[in-house]
């Protein structure tokens, strides 16, 4: 699923043309409204930018948040519009509704170089629904179609694929980066290749798992989801979260990972508790010698050790998911020896998701890793070797 092929902003003459771009501007905001967060809006700049020096008009449109039941205040994307005209520098103007009157007029009276945004566009239910009138509605204001929300490009709505089927359409320099990067990885790596997983559920990852088997030449297993592997080597894990049913699926991988020659690494020693709180009681004890009634939070210190050497020897890093309890301060330190190790290489590192992307930024390493997914549910789903929809609907170049 090379990027290769398909069109992008910079591929087609914007000169004068209405271009309705999404983008993915749902960001955090405090309870004033006050956007605590604007890397997204960050993120689609240079795309935002090359549309208006082209002197196109270009409509913006997103969603934020998780509107119910149509317009509401709280959602309303006045906020993103207002940091956007900030951050470029010129006014964007905030329509009242999404398909209305009121968008409708404001996009007809657009001049070369200006700025729409249209409201939320899941005020409308139609969105979600990829309902075909809703898009048509959405691009009967529009003659290009550029899609530049990564964040939403695993799903299939009217505003992220839907306007594909009314316009030509094409991808903006964001999802261009998060493809050319990514893919790389994925088709081509500088190897070793390494791959690190964490987060609590292996069910959410089984698909990443074994697409990943099939392409790195190391994979680490941290967080929760290491215990499920505990249990099918045979391990005692304590009151550790594991995923009973996901047992024979892990022996399983297992097998699979030693099939391939993958070097399947889990933690050696880890990090227990006696309960699942900030300020439990905890030591350090080897993988298999965890005590009854106590339960795995963290990685332990020899296994930072052996998981920060394989990042160190590595020449390609793709990193998903915290290795602990990272919530916890006391059980945040695997997770963090984890970021320092991507940010002290001189690797290809890659960050999906967003807990290890914020323990990224968090600790000050952003600059220091090739590149940090804006997508968690998108870039796993890419990971696992699946076609976004958000990207299959765009022109392929002639
Ligand atoms: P995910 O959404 O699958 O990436 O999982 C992230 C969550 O996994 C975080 O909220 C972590 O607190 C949790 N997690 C990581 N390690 C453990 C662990 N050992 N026990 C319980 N939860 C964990």
């Amino acid at each position: 699923m090379g990027m290769m092929n398909k069109m992008t902003v910079a591929d087609i003459d914007l000169k004068g043309k209405r271009v309705i771009a999404r983008v993915d501007f749902n960001v955090p905001l405090d309870e004033n409204g006050n956007i605590t967060d604007d890397k997204r809006i960050r993120a689609a700049l240079p795309t935002i930018r090359h549309i208006i020096d082209q002197g196109a008009r270009l409509i913006l449109v997103s969603h934020l948040g998780r509107p119910k039941n149509g317009p509401e205040a709280k959602f309303s994307m006045k906020p993103a519009a207002e940091r956007l005209s900030e951050l470029i520098g010129k006014e964007v103007q905030l329509a009242a509704d999404v398909v209305g009157e009121d968008a409708k007029a404001k996009a007809a009276a657009l001049k070369d170089g200006e700025i729409l945004m249209l409201e939320n566009v899941r005020f409308h239910k139609e969105e979600t629904k990829n309902d075909p009138d809703f898009a048509k509605e959405l691009a009967s204001m529009a003659d290009i179609y550029v899609n530049d929300a990564f964040g939403t490009a695993h799903r299939a709505h009217a505003s992220t694929a839907g306007l594909a089927d009314y316009l030509p359409a094409v991808s903006g320099y964001l999802i261009k980066k998060e493809l050319d990067v990514m893919g790389k990885a994925l088709e081509d790596p500088e190897r070793p290749f390494v791959a690190i997983l964490g987060g609590a559920k292996v069910s959410d990852k089984i698909g990443v798992i074994e697409s990943l088997l099939e392409k790195v030449d190391t994979l680490i297993i941290g967080g929760s989801m290491a215990y499920t592997f505990f249990v099918a080597k045979g391990y005692s894990v304590g009151t550790s979260k594991y995923e009973e049913d996901k047992v024979e699926l892990a022996s399983k991988l297992l097998a699979k990972a030693e099939e391939k020659g993958v070097n399947l690494l889990l933690p050696v020693d880890n990090v227990v508790g006696k309960e699942f709180d900030p300020n439990t009681e905890s030591k350090a004890v080897d993988s298999d010698k965890i005590p009854d009634g106590w339960m795995g939070l963290d990685i332990g210190p020899k296994t930072v050790e052996l998981f920060s050497g394989a990042i160190k020897d590595a020449k390609t890093v793709v990193w998903n998911g915290p290795v602990g309890v990272f919530e916890f301060e006391r059980f945040a330190v695997g997770t963090r020896k984890i970021a320092e190790a991507l940010a002290a290489s001189s690797a290809t590192t890659i960050v999906g998701g967003g807990d290890s992307a914020a323990a990224i930024e968090q600790m000050g390493f952003s600059d220091k890793i090739t590149h940090i997914s804006t997508g968690g549910g998108a870039s796993l789903e890419f990971l696992e070797g699946k076609e976004l929809p958000g990207i299959a609907v765009l022109n392929e170049k002639k």
